[in-house]
Order: C-alpha cells, then sequence, then structure tokens
C-alpha cells in the first residue's frame, strides 16, 4: 500500500519505538513524568520560549490557545480556509464562544494590510478584536510558506492593536527546512504556536502548545478540562524527543519527493493546474477527463490512496513511510492513465 492521504499515516521506526519502550515515566497530572518534562523543556529551549505543554493533538493545542486568549465575545481573525476553522469541528466558536473574521488571501496566506483592515473599533456594537492566527505551512494552500518579512508585519499590526499572535505550526519543521529560518525566529514573534510531533516528524501521538510561563499555567488547567491530562505519557512524549532530534533535516527528502510528482503531474494531460509545490503537500486539479472520485478510485486499484479537498482537487503528501521505490511505482502508475 502507498498511502500518501496524509503525513499522519507514519508508524514509528525501530529507533523511535525502542525510545518508547524505554522511557522512563511517571503520573504526568502530577507532573511527575520525567519524560514528559524532558520534552516540554526541550521544545521549550529549542523555540526560545518558557515552556510547552504535551498534549494529544494539534486541535487541542489550537483549541487551548485560542481559549487562554480569548473570552466569549471576542473575534478572531483567520483565513477563510484555516485548520482552525475549517478542520476544528467548530470548536472555537464551541469551546470558547468567540467571533471569526475570515480573510481572503492567496494560497490561504493573510497579509498585515489585511488583518489591519479588519480589526474593529472601540464601538459597544462591535465585538472586541483579540487574537490573529497564521497556519505555516498552510494545509489548504498547498503546503505554503509565509515569508518571514509578512510575519513581521503581521506582529507589528497586533501590537500596534495590542492583540495576541498564534501559531498553528502543525507543520512548522516542514515551513523551516523549506524556508531557511529556524524555530527561535519564530518563538521570537509569536504569543503562541502550536507543533505537531504527528505529522512530518513521524511521532504516533502528540502535539505541543508553547507560548510564555503565565500563558503554558493557564493551558495546562484548559488541557484539564477538554480531558486532555494524560498520565504516563512518557512513552508517547519519548516518541516525540526522538522525533524532534531525528525527524527534522530529512523534510527535505519528503519535498524534493513532492515537488517530483509535481512536475510529473505538470506534463500529464489529465492535470489542470497544481498549486505551487514549496514542501510536503501537493494538491492539483483535473481536467474534466476524470473527476477526483473517478481518479482516485483508479490509483486505488493500484493500491495507491489520497485524498480529495473539493471539487476536481487532489492531494498527495509525502512523508517518511514513503520511500523512492514507492516514487518510482506512483510516477509509473501516474503516466498510465
Ligand atoms: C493536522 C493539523 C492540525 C492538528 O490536527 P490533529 O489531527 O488534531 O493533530 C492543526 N493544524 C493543521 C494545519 C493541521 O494540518
Amino acid at each position: 500500500m502507498i498511502d500518501l492521504r496524509s503525513d499522519t499515516v507514519t508508524r514509528p521506526t525501530p529507533g523511535m519505538l525502542e525510545a518508547m519502550f524505554t522511557a522512563k515515566v511517571g503520573d504526568d497530572v502530577f507532573r511527575d513524568d520525567p519524560t514528559v518534562n524532558a520534552l516540554e523543556d526541550k521544545a521549550a529551549k529549542l523555540f526560545g520560549m518558557e515552556a510547552a505543554l504535551f498534549c494529544p493533538s494539534g486541535t487541542m493545542t489550537n483549541q487551548i490557545a485560542i481559549n487562554v486568549h480569548t473570552h466569549p465575545g471576542d473575534e478572531v481573525i483567520c483565513h477563510k480556509y484555516s485548520h482552525v476553522y475549517f478542520y476544528e469541528g467548530g470548536g472555537m466558536m464551541r469551546n470558547s464562544g468567540v467571533s471569526v473574521r475570515l480573510l481572503e488571501g492567496d494560497q490561504g496566506l493573510i497579509k498585515a494590510s489585511d488583518v489591519a483592515a479588519n480589526i474593529n473599533p472601540d464601538d459597544v456594537h462591535r465585538p472586541v478584536t483579540k487574537l490573529v492566527e497564521v497556519e505555516n505551512t498552510m494545509n489548504k494552500g498547498g503546503g505554503a510558506c509565509y515569508p518571514y518579512v509578512d510575519l513581521l508585519e503581521i506582529r507589528a499590526v497586533c501590537d500596534a492593536n495590542n492583540l495576541q499572535l498564534h501559531l498553528d505550526g502543525a507543520r512548522l519543521f516542514n515551513a523551516l527546512v523549506a524556508t531557511g529560518t529556524t524555530p527561535a525566529d519564530f518563538g521570537a514573534i509569536f504569543d503562541s504556536i502550536s507543533i505537531c510531533l504527528s505529522k512530518g516528524l513521524g511521532a504516533p501521538v502528540g502535539s505541543l502548545l508553547l507560548g510564555n510561563q503565565v500563558f503554558v499555567n493557564k493551558a495546562r488547567r484548559v488541557r484539564k478540562v477538554l480531558g486532555g491530562g494524560m498520565r504516563q505519557a512518557g512513552y508517547l512524549a519519548a516518541a516525540g524527543i526522538y522525533a524532534l532530534d531525528h525527524n527534522i533535516d530529512r523534510l527535505i527528502e519528503d519535498h524534493k519527493k513532492a515537488q517530483y510528482l509535481g512536475k510529473v503531474l505538470e506534463s500529464s494531460p489529465y492535470v489542470e493546474s497544481v498549486l505551487p509545490v514549496e514542501t510536503n503537500i501537493l494538491i492539483f486539479t483535473l481536467t474534466d477527463r476524470y473527476t477526483e472520485k473517478e481518479f482516485i478510485a483508479a490509483l486505488n486499484k493500484n493500491d495507491i490512496y489520497a485524498a480529495s479537498t473539493g471539487p476536481q482537487a487532489v492531494r498527495f503528501v509525502t512523508h517518511l513511510d514513503f520511500t523512492e521505490e514507492m516514487l518510482g511505482r506512483v510516477e509509473e502508475v501516474l503516466r498510465t492513465f
């Protein structure tokens, strides 16, 4: 089976499993798990931030961040295709009772000028704008990365208007590798950052929420309320530490494979367009020769799996378990259609 539906489908490698088996654990709700503590410390240091919180999922880290930064009735500014709005089950409205201001923007990336134009005036009729959220890489934007200067400009607008700035960095490490930026560059300009260990980094479970100590203390309370306090979670944290130590630099391999497949698709007669491939996500649209359902079904017959992202749109995501040999096989199949 060749699974290109997502980079979440990876299985732990023998090295990662060994790290998990040998982890020292304790009850993390009592703060007694040395491996969870080590992972949180390691991540905070890496980003130059004060503290981090280990959570079961990236949806939870995003939801906690929004909850800590806002009060019910406040407004959050984000892209209309952002994961926090589009793919979290309406969570921010439900868990935090916030209002949302949705921005347009190419490949899911928002601009400082657009943020500035959508901050509500101090008027009793209007919700209080409190938080700006950006996603990097941008999933529905085909894994697009923010130019760092654009983020500096968004930070400046937030500073001038007393707004908090949250980063959904589920695939931030892909952006770092693709743009030559560092975790500390991001730690320096965001009030909170969510990163996933279970996407390109290959851990089976887990995300981290980073921020200052006051923020993370509040986040720990919200995690408990949401049922996210885990006990001997060190077995999972060990996988996360292993992922941070071993699986960041190799992301470039995933990007090269996605770019290669992008070229194959660009020269295929049944492909209408391919979004620029910056990282490990490849989104393309089909001509009327196939619907996306027919196309994916034809791939499935060849034991290749992909996801649809809308009418005529198909997504491939490359990852740790997608080998050179599989790449060759996918190319071969794509050329037969
Ligand atoms: C996957 C993802 C998340 C978190 O998803 P979980 O499945 O809850 O871990 C958040 N943001 C983006 C952009 C994602 O792709």
